[in-house]
């Protein structure tokens, strides 16, 4: 773990001076808590100091190796994913490449009344039709859809790393979260995408 220049300061006070306040670094590095306030964060979560309440920061040793491995594992799909963009199986596929214009994802949903999955359709899918002689006004997008049940899916309390690692077998971009329902049918709750992963990454790179 590479840690930047203040970030040593910090620990270095935290050691000789712990349990210390915020406040107390911050007059020591002639700077803010305010600005102080993302790097005793990090530090917090990478396990390097603890903060007990009205107490201050103390110096807890070296990282535990599994710590990051285990918080990238306690990701849930739940705290990351987005709104699903959803159509009916008749929906042209005209009108799906300008949903997923407008809605700027790159890959559409095809479900039923009761939002339930039937299939699944990317940008690519509807470029490949686009480009070839095939009128998509006229084209419904349920012929040219992935269909259940070859669809990879993801639960909302899942793992995101297990999602991310499906995504990579699987070699698609994004999948539905659903639920399960009773009639054996999966409702459709959101979205996952490579874009949720890298935010996931962005998130945990800043000690969130
Ligand atoms: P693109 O086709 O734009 O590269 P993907 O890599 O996500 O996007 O999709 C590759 C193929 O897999 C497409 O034919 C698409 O219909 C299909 N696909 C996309 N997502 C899934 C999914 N969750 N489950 C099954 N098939 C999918």
């Amino acid at each position: 773990m590479q840690l930047n220049e203040r970030q040593e300061k910090i620990i270095e006070i935290v050691k000789e001076n712990g349990p210390i306040t915020g406040e107390r670094v911050a007059e020591k590095l002639n700077l803010t808590r305010a600005s102080l306030r993302p790097d005793l964060a990090f530090l917090t979560q990478i396990g390097l100091l603890e903060a007990r309440p009205r107490v201050g920061y103390y110096y807890k040793g070296e990282q535990n190796p599994f710590s990051m491995y285990e918080r990238m594992r306690d990701l849930k799909v739940s705290d990351y994913q987005s709104q699903p963009v959803m159509v009916s199986e008749s929906t042209s596929v005209y009108d799906c490449i300008v949903r997923i214009f407008v809605e700027d994802v790159g890959t559409i949903f095809v479900v039923n009344e009761a939002q339930e999955l039937e299939g699944i359709s990317s940008r690519k899918d509807m470029l490949k039709i686009a480009i070839g002689k095939a009128d998509i006004n006229q084209l419904p997008i349920g012929v040219i859809m992935t269909r259940m049940p070859n669809i990879v899916v993801a639960y909302e309390d899942e793992s995101l790393w297990e999602v991310a690692k499906r995504m990579i077998d699987r070699q698609i971009d994004g999948m539905p979260v659903v639920r399960d329902r009773e009639n054996g049918q999966l409702q459709v709750v959101g979205r996952v995408t490579k874009t949720n992963i890298a935010k996931a990454f962005v998130s945990l790179g800043q000690g969130e």
